[in-house]
C-alpha cells in the first residue's frame, strides 16, 4: 500500500539523507521530528455575534543553525502531521539555500473562501497572541503560505507590534510594500520555479520558447508562473484549480485567465469545455509543475505523466513512490525543497531589509534570487550524479548538511 503520509515520507527521506552524510541514530532520532509544536485554541468572535473556536499550530523543527523560518496556512485539511512535515521541508528549503534558518510552520483549521474580511482580521490578530511567547524576529519569523497573503501578514505583524510595543516589521515576512515589504516577494515563489525550469531545461537540452507547460493550481505560485512562462514564449497549455482543468493545445490565453480568476486561484467555473485534474496531469508536455497541494502525482497516475520534466511548486506533490517511477522513466525531477524556495529566499531579503532598514531595487532582488536558486540547483545536481541517489535524495542532502553541522558544533548530539 502506498505511503500517502507526508511526515513519514520526509521522515524516510530525511534518515536516508542523513545515514549517506555518515550521521547516526542519535542525530536522526532528533532531527525526525520538530523540536516543538504548539497547539493553540482561537476564540474568535464572528460576525453573527457568535464565538466559534479555532485550532492552530506552529512547529519548529530546528534552530541549531538560526531561527525558524515559514508560512502559516489557512486550510480546512492543516492537521498536526501536516505542520510537523511542513516544518521539515522548511529546514531542508533554508539549508538547500543556505539561509541563516530553520524550518518552521503553522496552520489554522478553517476556511478563509467562507469567512468575511473582518473575521479574518480576528483570527489573525488570534493567531498571534496565541503563539506570541515562541515567535519573534530572532526566534521565529512566519509568512505567507496557502491561502494566506500580505493583508494576514499585515494584521499580523501589528498585532505582534501592540504586544510587544514596538515597531518589529522583522516579525514576519510576505508583508504589503508599505508596511516594510520587498518588492519581488509576491512572485517570488514562481520566479523560483521559473529559474528552475530554466535550468532543467538547459540539462535536457530543451528550448523554452515554443515549450509546452502544464501547472496544477492557479493561487500564487501557479498564476505567476503561468504568467512568466506566457511572456517567455513557452506554450501553457494546462492549468487547473481544486475543481477542474482548462485544456488548449495552441496555448491558453493567460492574461485573460489572471484577470478573471478570484484571490483564491478560482478560474474553471467560467468555463463549460473543461478536463478533469487526472487528465491534465496526463498531458503530453514538456514541463508539468504541480502547484497545488500534497499527494497528487503518486503511484496510481505516475505511468501516465508524459513530460520530461517535473518541477514540484507545491509542498510535497509527489509520493515517494511515484518519486521512484518518474526517476527510472528518465524523467528529470525538481523537488520541492529546491524548486520552490524562491519564496522563503525572498522572505530572507525582507527580513534582512527589515534589520537595515535599507530597501533593495526590484532588480536587485531578482538577480540575488536568481544567484542562489542556480547555486542550490547546481549543489543537488552534482550530488545527485555523483553519489547516485534520485534528486530529492540529494536534495535532502544537500539540505541537512549544514543543520546536522551545525547540531555537531553547539554538542547537542
Ligand atoms: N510558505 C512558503 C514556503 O512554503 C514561504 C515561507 C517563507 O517565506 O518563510 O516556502
Amino acid at each position: 500500500m502506498e505511503n500517502s503520509n507526508v511526515l513519514t515520507s520526509t521522515q524516510t527521506v530525511i534518515e536516508d539523507a542523513l545515514r549517506k552524510l555518515g550521521y547516526g541514530d542519535d542525530m536522526i532520532a532528533l532531527l525526525k521530528e520538530p523540536m516543538r509544536l504548539l497547539t493553540v485554541r482561537i476564540p474568535v468572535r464572528m460576525d453573527d455575534g457568535k464565538t466559534k473556536v479555532f485550532v492552530g499550530y506552529r512547529a519548529q523543527h530546528n534552530d541549531a543553525v538560526g531561527p525558524t523560518k515559514g508560512g502559516v496556512r489557512f486550510h480546512p485539511d492543516v492537521n498536526e502531521i501536516e505542520v510537523k512535515a511542513l516544518s521539515i521541508w522548511m529546514s531542508i528549503k533554508c539549508g538547500i539555500a543556505d539561509l541563516p534558518y530553520g524550518g518552521g510552520k503553522g496552520g489554522i483549521i478553517c476556511d478563509p473562501r467562507k469567512m468575511s474580511f473582518r473575521e479574518l482580521e480576528r483570527l489573525s490578530r488570534g493567531y498571534v497572541r496565541s503563539i506570541s511567547q515562541i515567535v519573534g524576529p530572532t526566534k521565529d519569523i512566519p509568512a505567507p503560505d496557502v491561502m494566506t497573503n500580505s493583508q494576514i501578514m499585515a494584521w499580523m505583524m501589528d498585532e505582534y507590534s501592540r504586544i510587544r510595543e514596538f515597531d518589529s516589521p522583522g516579525f514576519i515576512t510576505g508583508k504589503p510594500l508599505v508596511l516594510g515589504g520587498s518588492l519581488g516577494r509576491e512572485s517570488a515563489t514562481a520566479r523560483g520555479v521559473a529559474i528552475m525550469i530554466d535550468e532543467a531545461m538547459a540539462k535536457k537540452g530543451i528550448a523554452l520558447k515554443g515549450a509546452r507547460v502544464v501547472i496544477q493550481g492557479f493561487g500564487n505560485a501557479g498564476s505567476y508562473l503561468a504568467k512568466f512562462m506566457f511572456e517567455a514564449g513557452a506554450k501553457v497549455v494546462g492549468i487547473s484549480d481544486v475543481h477542474a482543468a482548462l485544456y488548449n493545445d495552441q496555448g491558453l490565453d493567460i492574461e485573460d485567465l489572471m484577470d478573471r480568476r478570484d484571490s483564491f486561484g478560482t478560474v474553471t467555473n467560467l468555463f463549460k469545455d473543461t478536463i478533469s485534474n487526472e487528465e491534465l496531469l496526463a498531458i503530453d508536455c514538456d514541463v508539468l509543475v504541480p502547484a497545488a497541494i500534497e499527494n497528487q502525482i503518486t503511484a496510481s497516475n505516475a505511468n501516465q505523466i508524459r513530460a520530461k520534466i517535473i518541477v514540484e511548486a507545491a509542498n510535497g506533490p509527489t509520493t515517494l513512490e511515484a518519486t521512484k517511477m518518474i526517476t527510472d522513466r528518465g524523467i528529470l525531477l525538481v523537488p520541492d525543497v529546491l524548486a520552490s524556495a524562491g519564496g522563503v529566499i525572498v522572505s530572507y531579503f525582507e527580513w534582512v531589509q527589515n534589520n537595515q532598514g535599507y530597501y533593495w531595487s526590484e532588480a536587485e532582488v531578482d538577480s540575488k534570487l536568481r544567484d542562489m536558486m542556480v547555486r542550490g540547483f547546481n549543489s543537488v545536481y552534482e550530488l545527485h550524479k555523483l553519489k547516485k541517489v534520485d534528486m530529492r535524495l540529494a536534495a535532502y542532502m544537500v539540505g541537512v548538511r549544514k543543520m546536522a553541522e551545525a547540531v555537531r558544533l553547539r554538542g547537542w548530539v
